[in-house]
């Protein structure tokens, strides 16, 4: 569906999110994109996070969004998915709470199984809300989490809320955790030991909060939820399946913020979109 065809409310909402995410003014000039094609961006490193804290390179800029040859329409993914059920019961809100506030108390809290435990300050278990239809998953905490407890508070937090923002929701409505809940000293990728040792706690809480979609951030955490070796170029934009549920991998915003082009922010927006429409938000509602 193009812009041109949605009610003028939703019209509204689009550019708003849109401009939320600092691609301003590009629905509102309705240029067709001249050169977006088939492929994704070229991604050095695949949009590896490097949680070292680093100054957007840029500004919003005129970034055409939209191309004629490009589906919107989240049904047009053609990866096969599984609608087999989660194993897991489904829980009442309080339940969910309790159970995720007894794992963090009793067992993350205070965790000492891999050696991330020796230099963390705090363990980081994730929050949000534990009904929320999405939940992000980072790579580690950085040092602003390390020492506050919160996932996502630095630089690269206040991206994310962008991102949030964009779809047109608040973090407080999303669930946001990492494959490690303690930081990797110099903000080095966690090794591949303490994710085998650190994410029983991250599937268990996606088995408490069974969200509608999982949106990965980077891609350590893509190839740890698909177990795949593909590259994020290959991997975002496209709809995968993690035990029935849809996952959609996207560039981390520490990424993002150390290359911050338009066609990283209009990749990054694209697969947000889709996500959108999954969940019934925005333009894509239902579709
Ligand atoms: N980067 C991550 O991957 N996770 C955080 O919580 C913060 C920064
Ligand atoms: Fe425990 Fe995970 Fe921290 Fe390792 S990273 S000490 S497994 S909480």
């Amino acid at each position: 569906m193009s812009h041109e065809e949605l009610p003028a409310g939703r019209q509204r909402l689009i550019w708003t999110a849109e401009r939320a995410f600092g691609l301003k003014d590009t629905i509102a000039n309705k240029r067709p994109s001249p050169a977006k094609g088939q492929s994704a961006p070229a991604t050095p490193q695949d949009g590896h996070a490097h949680r070292a804290e680093t100054k957007p390179a840029g500004r919003a800029v005129d970034v055409p969004l939209f191309s004629a040859s490009e589906p919107e329409d989240a049904s047009a993914h053609s990866d096969a998915f599984s609608e087999a059920p989660f194993d897991s019961p489904v829980l009442a809100t309080a339940q969910k709470r309790v159970q995720l506030d007894v794992m963090n108390q009793t067992e993350v809290h205070d965790c000492m199984k891999c050696g991330l435990s020796r230099t963390r300050t705090h363990t980081v278990f994730g929050e949000g809300d534990v009904d929320a239809g999405v939940f992000f998953i980072g790579e580690g905490p950085g040092e602003m989490e390390d020492q506050t407890g919160r996932p996502f508070v630095g630089r690269a937090g206040q991206l994310l809320d962008k991102m949030i923002g964009g779809m047109g929701l608040r973090r407080e409505q999303v669930f946001i955790a990492n494959i490690v809940k303690c930081r990797p000293p110099d903000n080095r990728q966690p090794a591949p030991d303490e994710v085998e040792t650190c994410t029983p706690y991250l599937v268990r809480q996606l088995e408490i909060i069974r969200p509608k979609v999982i949106v990965t951030l980077g891609l350590p955490s893509a190839k740890y939820m698909l177990k795949t070796r593909t590259s994020m170029g290959q991997l975002r934009g496209r709809w995968h399946d993690w035990r029935g549920i849809r996952l959609m991998p996207t560039f981390h915003p520490a990424y993002l913020l150390r290359a911050y082009t338009p066609e990283n922010r209009r990749a990054v927006w694209d697969d947000l979109k889709k996500v959108m429409s999954v969940l019934g938000l925005g333009d894509a509602g239902g579709g």
